[in-house]
């Protein structure tokens, strides 16, 4: 195991431990470690909420949750040498629940983790319209198998990776996120949920940060939710063991920070706490290419080579979305309609099996599932795809004349 730079008592709040974290991108969060290039490491990581979220059936605790706490991120790691314009090379070597041997607790990752359906009034989700409701799903962890009481006749092969991880913002860099989306949310400013989030001193942590700079730090720090130019919260689902992620380094030291490790994923992540949410480990290694963003012209964001380590499923049934509406609206070539749609039909379809409405949405954000924009020039609709694995189902889904094999499939936890 390699040496851990940045540790975490997973019993405590990540605003407790010894180095804290922090939860806002900003430059002159102070480092809370530093390594060299060509070295290797370990990260201990919080799940993205600090453990707001229980191993219980019920979803009040996601209606409930304080989204300003997020994300909890460790770091930032600083890297010697590195200067603003270099590419900051990060293997993923490793990554899982907290440790190895299992170990069990109550917070996610200690031998289980959640999916969860935000409440439209509290951070929504891509679906929101038809699920406006918290729900939630425990899965448990069977080594790299996840199964869940909520979502019973469900067993798959989890797709580790992180969700989050970047290097810092420069002042002029983290100026101009604040400024644009600023301008997005005054386009519809009462809209629910918000068109984007912006700085929020109320509960910023700012790692070791004091003073004036903690000040600055809660006033101008961006929000962790989308990813950005810094890298961020991408989501992608292909950031597996053996990953080489490409960052752009925008501050001296690089200062790598991230956290919100998931066991698993579908593309898109749609319950937006999609995925299978644990706290946990992960191990890197770094390197640099000095001057690599003017050299390999990438100065927005980042690039990465996917790890050879994945689930292996041979088998899918697809569900395809065109951008015309509920409504039988026709957009032009809309592909985050048109994937939205995709995903409806294949909820649609489980729920012909005998699952809840809420129990598919859940799978759909969870489980390895491929989506992909199939075609976006056939005016005037787009053409999105999901993929969904049929080997993960102990019953068979495939369409056949005999007719789904419908059941009672229990229900996800809901709100009381
Ligand atoms: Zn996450």
């Amino acid at each position: 195991m390699p040496e851990t730079v940045f540790e975490v008592d997973q019993s405590k709040s990540m605003r407790d431990q010894a180095v804290p974290g922090h939860n806002r991108w900003h430059p002159d969060i102070p480092l809370a470690a530093m390594v060299r290039p060509g070295s290797e490491f370990r990260v201990d990581c919080r799940e993205w909420t600090d453990s707001q979220l229980g191993n219980n059936d019920s979803a009040n605790d996601v209606r409930d949750v304080d989204l300003s706490h997020a994300h909890m991120l460790s770091g930032p790691i600083g890297v010697e040498g590195a200067e603003p314009g270099d590419l900051l090379v990060v293997d993923i070597l490793d990554l899982g629940p907290c440790q190895a041997p299992q170990e069990f607790g109550d917070a996610p990752g200690q031998g289980w983790g959640y999916t969860g359906i935000f409440a439209k009034e509290n951070g929504g989700g891509f679906l929101t319209d038809t699920f406006p409701d918290a729900a939630k799903a425990i899965w448990d962890f069977h080594g790299q198998v996840a199964t869940s009481r909520h979502l019973p006749g469900v067993r798959y092969t989890g797709i580790t990776h992180p969700g989050l991880f970047g290097t810092a913002p420069s002042a002029e860099l983290l100026e101009r996120w604040n400024r644009r989306e600023r301008a997005l949310i005054a386009r519809d400013p009462d809209r629910v949920p918000p068109l984007a989030l912006p700085p929020l001193p109320e509960s910023t942590l700012a790692g070791q940060a004091t003073g004036s700079v903690a000040e600055a730090i809660a006033r101008d720090g961006a929000r962790t939710v989308p990813a950005r130019e810094n890298g961020g919260n991408h989501d992608i689902k292909n950031f597996t063991r053996g990953s080489r992620v490409y960052y752009p380094v925008h501050v001296k030291d690089a200062k790598l920070s991230g956290g919100d490790l998931h066991f698993s994923q579908g593309d898109g992540e749609i319950t937006f706490c999609g995925a299978i949410e644990m706290g946990g480990f992960i191990d890197f290694g770094v390197d640099l290419i000095k001057g690599g963003m003017e050299a390999y012209g990438v100065t927005t964001n980042p690039i990465f080579m996917p790890g050879n380590v994945e689930p292996r499923y041979s088998e899918f049934l697809t569900f395809i979305g065109i951008s015309v509406d509920e409504d039988d609206t026709n957009e032009y070539l809309d592909a985050t309609l048109a994937y939205r749609r995709a995903c409806l039909n294949a909820v649609e379809y489980l729920k012909k099996f005998g699952y809840t409405g809420e129990q598919a949405y859940l799978l759909l954000g969870s489980a390895p599932i491929e989506g992909r924009v199939s075609g976006v020039v056939d005016i005037p609709n787009a053409c999105c795809s999901l993929y969904l694995p049929t080997a993960i189902f102990d019953f068979d889904i495939r369409p056949s004349a005999s007719g789904p094999a419908r059941a009672d499939r229990g229900m996800s936890a809901v709100t009381s």
